[in-house]
């Protein structure tokens, strides 16, 4: 089976259609979302939609909580896009109370983590399924915190949060998707890793191009691979709808140019 991974879409539209449009051509069964559906960006009512109908399941990601129940530990830019985004929720409710219920129902199920076989799927770590970082840099200076979590895990884990695409593999090493032949990870039954497919809708990693990342379960011979992938969207297409909404700080648009 090939399953597309997405992440991180922060109400990105733009991206996501450009993403699903992507992997419309990769021949994937599923797509599975690790979470941040929301917060951030332009249009949360689309993307929740769009996770709902498309992806097989998706988690709860710590924006997604900031919206749906409280924002806690947010600087002030994202608490105000989480009580904007809120807003938008509230106001479709209003005007399509039938569809909106769906979307509710959806958004208030959305679980924190997933598991099927030795596979495990979080926001973002094992140890602290919603909240907690694991950056590239904690490889070289934080391995008791790579161990740590790496205990909490029987093959590969799956984690979105940092918006940053790549694998750590268990000897405490980061591993960008340009360093790998083919932008791919043959994942190897002896060794653990924890992978990150990367964000849909605002990444981090200096590549402004929307990320995903594709499973491929399928080889015959029971090796299993994970596929790194970017793809262009209308970035400015999104920062314009971010300028023209006051309450979506201008920062969350431009900082999408430069990926960081
Ligand atoms: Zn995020």
């Amino acid at each position: 089976m090939r399953t597309a991974l997405i992440s991180d879409i922060h109400s990105n539209l733009s991206a996501l259609e450009a993403v699903l449009a992507e992997i419309d051509k990769h021949s994937c069964q599923r797509i599975l979302c690790l979470g941040d559906i929301i917060g951030y960006g332009p249009n949360p009512v689309q993307c929740a939609d769009a996770v709902a109908e498309r992806c097989e399941w998706s988690l709860l990601g710590n924006h997604d909580f900031g919206v749906l129940y409280e924002p806690t530990n947010f600087n002030t830019i994202a608490e105000q896009a989480a009580y904007w985004t809120r807003e938008q929720f509230e106001r479709d409710s209003r005007e399509n109370p039938d569809s909106a219920r769906k979307r509710w129902n959806f958004l208030g199920l959305l679980p924190v983590r997933k598991r099927e076989g030795d596979y495990l799927f979080v926001h973002g770590t094992p140890r602290k399924p919603i909240n907690e970082y694991l950056f590239p840099e904690d490889a070289i200076n934080s391995p008791a915190k790579l161990a740590g979590i790496f205990d909490r895990i029987d093959r590969v884990c799956f984690v979105g949060h940092t918006h940053v695409q790549g694998v750590f593999t268990d000897d405490s090493e980061f591993w960008k998707p340009d360093e790998l032949t083919d932008h791919s990870y043959p994942i190897d039954p002896q060794t653990k890793a924890i992978v990150n497919p990367g964000s849909v809708g605002q990444p981090r990693d200096g590549d402004p191009r929307a990320a995903f990342a594709i499973l491929d379960t399928s080889g015959g011979d029971g090796k299993h691979r994970v596929e790194f992938h970017r793809v262009e969207y209308d970035i400015e297409d999104t920062i314009r709808r971010i300028h023209s909404i006051d309450r979506l700080n201008d920062f969350l648009g431009d900082r999408l140019r430069e990926a960081r």
